[in-house]
């Protein structure tokens, strides 16, 4: 299918997969997954000093936990250095390179001379018309591309618009260096024309290498693939993105507490509108994806608005779902593997399935919930915060002393039965619902907030209820 279309996300192994990197990827991916397309992925790994496979591994797990897939094996870019010189020898054939005996002494002093001028350091070409015989002996060349002189170079940007790049701004850049080792700027356009790519979308710090990646193509006579150069993501205060605005890696929303569906629906956002529409399903979100409603300004990033969706996300999840992500999360936090072999422990699964319903419905975050559900694991005597402790003064366990007797005689134990006896208890001691709620919910949870509390007494059962009771009031 010649008119399939083929995207790419091409990142550098040097560390995490990046927010900003993670929002590339997603853009492709939707619009390759718009179009009945393919987004294939290629590691840029030509940097063998700063590439290590940890850092592939950690690029595929965040991919794959944002549930972004790929089409077949990933490109490793540096595998392909073949394949790079020998279409270099080709420009060399065509005439559109050539080489360039220059010493880095003779670059330096043009780089020198350039900015002791006032112009930007540019190559001066001078190996540009010389005949190969005036080669120096023993002195292996760099190959340069011969880039037109005049005129310009036009990027007709799917998000930019129309950008011009005069051409005596770019100069005969380099191919292969002296050592034979191919270039950046050579390798991608060589690997994007091979693996077939139709339509570049990266961020626009890359927008004037797309100019003279353009001359590369048009060096070799290929087709120059769609481009569309997305605005870089910025903090909330506009400043360029920094740890502390959520400049981090996809593993570090996984151990926050973030969902996958909560944050490809968040990063579509960062760039992108479709109307009003601020919840979008992956679904939607690949219906209406389209380059022309990507903005050109840098969107922000803001921890809050994240926090607002994911919440919304974790309460349209389904209980057994969120409890899968949930698993995740805690598979990938400090002290989490404790938690979750107190799930496997029988029956505490079921229990974690009854509490889910109320605890979701006050949890931005699975970190939050852990928080929240850790009344279910707590041990006795429980641990009390500050806020809890106060609630459990004189007067406290005098209330939970008073209404020991009445919950050991509920023999229904169900929501609406522990719901009757404390009310009751309340109205004959003439208190307010909230005097015997506080006290009760410090001594069950330990914490001053919680889900409600019928809901902790049943979810805890009537034995371990009882107990956490009678400790508070010994
Ligand atoms: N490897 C480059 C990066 O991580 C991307 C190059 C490209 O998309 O053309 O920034």
């Amino acid at each position: 299918m010649a008119d399939q279309i083929i995207t790419r996300f091409a990142p550098s192994p040097t560390g995490y997969l990046h927010i900003g990197g993670a929002r590339t990827a997603l853009f492709n991916w939707l619009f390759s997954q718009r179009h009945g397309g393919k987004m294939l992925l290629r590691i840029e790994d030509t940097d063998r000093a700063r590439s290590t496979t940890a850092a592939v591994d950690a690029i595929l797990d965040g991919l794959t936990w944002l549930g972004l897939s790929w089409d077949g094996e990933p490109v490793s870019q540096f595998g392909r250095v073949s394949r790079h010189q020998e279409v270099v020898a080709e420009m060399l054939a065509r005439g559109t390179a050539y080489k360039c005996y220059c010493t880095p002494q003779e670059l330096d002093e043009m780089r020198e001379k350039a900015r002791a001028e006032g112009r930007p350091p540019r190559y001066d070409g001078r190996w540009r018309d010389r005949d190969a015989s005036e080669a120096p002996a023993g002195v292996a060349p760099a190959i340069r591309l011969r880039a037109p002189l005049d005129g310009e170079t036009v990027i007709d940007d799917q998000v930019q618009g129309r950008v011009v790049f005069p051409n005596k701004d770019l100069d005969d850049l380099v191919l292969l260096r002296s050592d034979g080792i191919p270039t950046y700027m050579l390798a991608v356009v060589v690997d994007d024309h091979d693996m077939g790519v139709t339509h570049i979308i990266r961020g626009d710090d890359h927008l004037t290498n797309a100019a003279r990646q353009k001359l590369i193509y048009e060096a070799m006579g290929w087709a120059v693939p769609v481009m569309a150069h997305i605005p870089l993501i910025h903090g909330p205060d506009g400043a360029k993105l920094s740890k502390r605005h959520g400049a981090l890696g996809a593993e570090a929303y996984r151990a926050m507490g973030y969902l996958p569906a909560a944050m490809r629906n968040y990063l579509a956002r960062l760039g992108w509108s479709h109307g009003d529409s601020e919840i979008m399903s992956t679904d939607e979100m690949i219906a209406w994806f389209g380059l022309e409603s990507v903005g050109k300004s840098p969107s922000r990033f803001d921890f809050k608005k994240l926090e607002n969706l994911n919440g919304h996300y974790m309460r349209a999840t389904p209980d057994a779902e969120l409890l899968l992500h949930w698993k995740a999360c805690l598979a990938h936090v400090d002290g989490g593997e404790s938690v979750l072999n107190w799930m496997a422990l029988p029956g505490n699964e079921a229990k974690v399935l009854a509490a889910l319903p109320g605890l979701k419905e006050r949890a931005k975050t699975l970190v939050e919930l852990t928080e929240s559900a850790s009344y279910l694991w707590r041990v006795r005597p429980l641990d009390m915060e500050e806020k809890a402790a106060a609630l459990l003064d004189a007067d406290g366990k005098a209330i939970l002393a008073g209404l020991l007797p009445h919950l050991t005689a509920d023999t229904e134990w169900s929501l609406a039965s522990t719901e009757a006896v404390i009310k009751a208890f309340a109205e004959t001691e003439g208190l307010k619902l909230g005097k015997v709620a506080q006290p009760l919910r410090a001594a069950l949870t330990g914490r001053a907030t919680s889900p409600g509390i019928y809901d902790v007494l049943v979810v805890l059962g009537k034995d371990e209820a009882l107990g956490r009771i009678s400790d508070q009031t010994r």
